[in-house]
Parts: structure tokens; C-alpha cells; sequence
């Protein structure tokens, strides 16, 4: 860390007061459990949480600041963030679901997909099932644009609260403005979503009982366990990144801690123990060797703690 920006760490500490945490672990957050620490992080858990996290931000020149989730779709260096990770848990509003007269369901940002699937289908509205198997929190899956099973959070959403942490201004953005497409959407690391709301359909609870336990099923059966987040490459137009992937003969490539899964080609698994660097090694070699095979660029739906892959080279 060089001095400047332990000189900004420091002042957006003194903004947070005792609850911001120095040197905070956080790949231990993520689903595939490797990785360092945060050097400052911070738990949003109190309404006005964002506000504070985005006066931090103003207090300290050129901090980096990272926000996460459920870290489903996250992988964090073994050298850590060097900035302020601000972590959106289910605590108090974070969490919080409400399903008013007209359909109308608004979730706190930390809210589990799993959990906003089953709570609304068990409250008689429809539309939100496929969220089931999606393992991440609800401002996530908006950055994300994040789906399965024929729908994604495009199809649905009505507008998402964000604060944009460069300002500190909290503003309602309707669904158009977030520029959703597939697995991308407009929003930047200084926009934090603080929460969305969703249009459902009247449904029968005991179908979207059934639709939701055949979507758990599939996924049991055709997913691998274990430390992944999920898909590593976005499919490219009009083919499968797995298919790729498997063509170029990586399906079970081994690099160290890390292997692509023998289940699922485009699924990398972190051994328990592992490290960070060596999943971002071996995706980096499984597209230089896709793109030797194919000419296929693959580009990873996988987001990088403090750097884009672009930056790697
Ligand atoms: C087993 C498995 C299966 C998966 N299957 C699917 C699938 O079918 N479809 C799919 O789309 N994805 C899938 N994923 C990936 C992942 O679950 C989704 O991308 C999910 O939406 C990420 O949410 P998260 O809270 O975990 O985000 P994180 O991993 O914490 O963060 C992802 C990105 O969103 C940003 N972010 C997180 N929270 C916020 C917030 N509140 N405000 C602003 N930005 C935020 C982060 O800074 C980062 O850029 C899967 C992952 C796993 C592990």
C-alpha cells in the first residue's frame, strides 16, 4: 500500500469511526473462499449506512472502494483490496422485503435471490422463481443483470435506489437507466444499490412451489458444488463459453489450488486452502487458450476485486 493511499484509508476510517475494520478478511466472503483482506471494510446494516459509506468516501482522495454482496460472483487477489469494501449484509433494511397490494415486491440490497424467490412465491406472486438458483443478494444481481432459466432481473424490475458514492446523492433510477443487458448493466464500483423493486404476477403458491423445486433440482444435478462462483465466461454471441472452453481441451485443466470443473467447463473450482491468484491464473490461460483454438475472446462474467481483466493484460 503506498502512503497516499494508506494516508486515504485512514481518513475514511476516522469518517466510519469504530465500525469501520482494518484489514478486514474478504475473499473468505466470497463463494469461492480464497483471497486477502480489505484493508479498511465496513458492514452496512443502519438505513442511512450508504450515506455514511459515500461521506468516507468523500473524506478520502482516489480510495478505492469496492462493494459486495453475497461475493458469488467476485474473486479477491491473495495481496487483498487496498481500499474500503463495503459489505451489504441482511441486517435491518439491507434485508428487508415488502410486497404491497399491486404486486409491487421491494427488497433491501442484501436480500438473497433464493430468499426473495421463495418469499414471493409462497406470498402468491409470480415472476420471481428462476432467482432461486442464484446465490447472490439482490444489488448484485442488479449490477449483474444476473438470470438463469429463461429470465433475469431485466424482465422484472421496475427501479433500483442507488447512491452514488463519488456524490453522496441517493436517487430512485428507473429500470431504463440502468442500461441492463446480458449480465451487464451501466452501474460503476461507485454505485452502491441500496434496493430494488420488482413487478410480479398473481400466482398459484403451489406452482411456483413446484416451478422452484424443479429449478433447485436441475441445478443439483447439472452444477458442481464446492468453491466456485458460477459461470466464469459470459457465452459470446450465438455460442456456449462452455463448449468453448471444453473444444480447447481445458475441461479438468489443473493449475495449482485451481481446476476447471470436470462437471461443468465453465465452472473453475478453488480447492479448500487455496489461492486466489491461481483461479485468476487459470482463467487467464483458459482464455489464451480458447482464443488459440477458436479465435474466440472469452470475456469473464466474474468481477475482480481492485482490477479489471482488461488491466491484466
Ligand atoms: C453456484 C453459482 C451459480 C450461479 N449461477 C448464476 C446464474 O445462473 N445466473 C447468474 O446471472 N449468475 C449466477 N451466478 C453468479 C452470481 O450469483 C450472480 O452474479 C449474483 O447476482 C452476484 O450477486 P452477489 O451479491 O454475490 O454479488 P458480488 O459477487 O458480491 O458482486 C458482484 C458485482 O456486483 C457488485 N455489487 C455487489 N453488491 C452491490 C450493490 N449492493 N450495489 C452495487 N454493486 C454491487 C460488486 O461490486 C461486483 O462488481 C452463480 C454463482 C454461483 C456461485
Amino acid at each position: 500500500v503506498s502512503p497516499s493511499a494508506d494516508d486515504a484509508v485512514r481518513a475514511a476510517a476516522e469518517v466510519l469511526g469504530p465500525r469501520g475494520v482494518f484489514d478486514l478478511p474478504l475473499g473468505s466472503r466470497t463463494t469461492y473462499r480464497v483471497g486477502g483482506s480489505a484493508r479498511l471494510g465496513f458492514e452496512l446494516s443502519e438505513p442511512d449506512d450508504d450515506l455514511l459509506a459515500a461521506e468516507a468516501v468523500a473524506a478520502a482522495r482516489h480510495l478505492p472502494v469496492i462493494t459486495v454482496g453475497r461475493g458469488s460472483n467476485l474473486i479477491v487477489p491473495d495481496a487483498g483490496f487496498p481500499g474500503l469494501a463495503l459489505l451489504v449484509g441482511t441486517a435491518g433494511p439491507w434485508g428487508r422485503i415488502e410486497i404491497d397490494g399491486e404486486g409491487l415486491v421491494r427488497a433491501g440490497a442484501g436480500t438473497l435471490l433464493p430468499v426473495l424467490a421463495r418469499r414471493t412465491a409462497a406470498a402468491g406472486r409470480s415472476g420471481l422463481e428462476w432467482a432461486v438458483g442464484v446465490p447472490g443478494s439482490v444489488g448484485g444481481a442488479v449490477r449483474m443483470n444476473a438470470g438463469g432459466h429463461g429470465s433475469d432481473i431485466s424482465g422484472s424490475i421496475c427501479e433500483a435506489t442507488v447512491t452514488d458514492l463519488s456524490t453522496g446523492v441517493r436517487a430512485v433510477r428507473p429500470a431504463f437507466e440502468l442500461e441492463l443487458g446480458y449480465r451487464r448493466s451501466a452501474l460503476t464500483s461507485t454505485d452502491l444499490v441500496v434496493a430494488a423493486a420488482f413487478a410480479t404476477g398473481s400466482g398459484a403458491p403451489a406452482a411456483s412451489a413446484a416451478a422452484i423445486e424443479e429449478i433447485v433440482r436441475w441445478r443439483r444435478e447439472n452444477q458442481p458444488g464446492g468453491q466456485n462462483a458460477g459461470s466464469v465466461f459470459v457465452n459470446p454471441e450465438g455460442d456456449s463459453a462452455g463448449r468453448l472452453v471444453d473444444a480447447a481441451g481445458c475441461r479438468g485443466l489443473r493449475l495449482g489450488t485451481a481446476e476447471v470443473s470436470p462437471k461443468h467447463a465453465n465452472f473453475i473450482q478453488a480447492d479448500p486452502g487455496g489461492r486466489a491468484d491461481e483461479v485468476i491464473a487459470l482463467i487467464r490461460e483458459v482464455r489464451r487458450r480458447v482464443l488459440d483454438h477458436s479465435g474466440v475472446d472469452l470475456h469473464p462474467e466474474v468481477k475482480l476485486a481492485g482490477a479489471s481483466w482488461d488491466d491484466l493484460g
